[in-house]
This record gives structure tokens, C-alpha cells and sequence, in this order.
């Protein structure tokens, strides 16, 4: 016996069971399965995601997502450092006399400590941190 998964034309899903897959092909050309909710008779098997199966597929998609990530988090870092100047940990301040409108408002990235990110959130400055994977690493010479 063999069980589908089917859906009518109308898009009712319902399951029914037949002695193998020719079995099914007869009955359908036959018109001879029908929707439990409507009787249509246009019926077609639906189209289910293949289950990962055993930890050697589940371990290759997870690789495959780690690496899409990975490229994606490396383009993300390299925007950022095209178009921000680093400051490194002169950020606060840098932010905070950016906010306070004592310096041009400018695209930057540095870090803090957290009690520094905390101030900052406190004075409502737009600034917030980086995930590991999207924080660039820093030039090796400071301007
Ligand atoms: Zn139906």
C-alpha cells in the first residue's frame, strides 16, 4: 500500500491510499478519484519537501547554509568598511559629538564598552551593535 498526499483542482488536500503507484495513475485516468470536499475529479499529488533523512544530508545542508551565511556576513563586513570610516574606540565619543551636532554627521563604526553602549542608548544615539560576523576587523593603521 502506498499513501498520497493529493490535492483537487480546487486546492481541498486530502490522503488516500492505493495498492502502488500504477494504482494510482489507473484511478486517475479513470476519474475515478475524487475530493472528499467537492468530488472534483481533477486531482494531482502534491508536491512535498523531500525530509532530510540520516546526519550525513542534514550535516551537508547545514554546511551549505553556514557557507551562504558566511558569504553573506562577508559582504556586510565589507560594505561597512567601504563606506564607514573606523574610529576605534573613540566611537563614543565620536557618536556622542556627532548627536550633539559639535562634529559632521558621518557613516562610523569602533567599539565601546559596554557602559559606553549603554550611555549611548541612553542619550538616543542611532547606534547599535554589530553581530561577531558582520563586525569588520579593523584597518591595521589608525588615521
Ligand atoms: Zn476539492
Amino acid at each position: 500500500m502506498i499513501r498520497y498526499a493529493l490535492i483537487c483542482s480546487f486546492g481541498h488536500e486530502f490522503e488516500a491510499w492505493f495498492s502502488n503507484s500504477t494504482d494510482y495513475d489507473v484511478q486517475k485516468e479513470k476519474a475515478q478519484i475524487s475530493c472528499i470536499v467537492c468530488d472534483d475529479t481533477k486531482i494531482s499529488k502534491q508536491i512535498m519537501a523531500p525530509a532530510l533523512k540520516g546526519t550525513r544530508r542534514k550535516h551537508g545542508a547545514d554546511k551549505a547554509q553556514a557557507q551562504a551565511f558566511a558569504a553573506f556576513a562577508g559582504k556586510v563586513r565589507e560594505k561597512i568598511r567601504s563606506t564607514h570610516d573606523y574610529v576605534g574606540d573613540k566611537f563614543a565619543d565620536e557618536a556622542l559629538a556627532m548627536h550633539h551636532g559639535e562634529k559632521d554627521e558621518k557613516a562610523i563604526y569602533g567599539e565601546t564598552t559596554p557602559e559606553e553602549a549603554k550611555a549611548l542608548k541612553e542619550e538616543g544615539v542611532p547606534a547599535s551593535p554589530l553581530p561577531p560576523a558582520f563586525a569588520p576587523t579593523p584597518p591595521k593603521k589608525l588615521n
